[in-house]
């Protein structure tokens, strides 16, 4: 079997042909939008609280060495 013949279903993963609406398998249609699909980045999005924890982190580093140079620039 050639893979550049077939398509993978975005749905169960399987090749199908290119020119087929609907997936002889699983019965989706082959618009790309499956859990193989490319828009299955959108379901492992970030949550918000880690990206919120991630600044948090380094402010909690940054902000010392701010401080340093702050301090640092007085004394001058
Ligand atoms: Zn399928």
């Amino acid at each position: 079997m050639d893979p550049g013949e077939y398509e993978t279903c975005t749905y169960c993963n399987r090749s199908i042909f290119p020119d087929v609406a609907e997936c002889p398998y699983c019965g989706h249609y082959t618009d790309g939008k499956g859990r193989f699909g490319l828009g299955a980045e959108g379901e492992r999005r970030i949550p918000r609280v880690f990206l919120i924890a991630g600044w948090l982190v380094v402010l909690a580093l940054a902000l010392p060495l701010l401080i340093t140079v702050w301090n640092w620039l007085k004394s001058r």
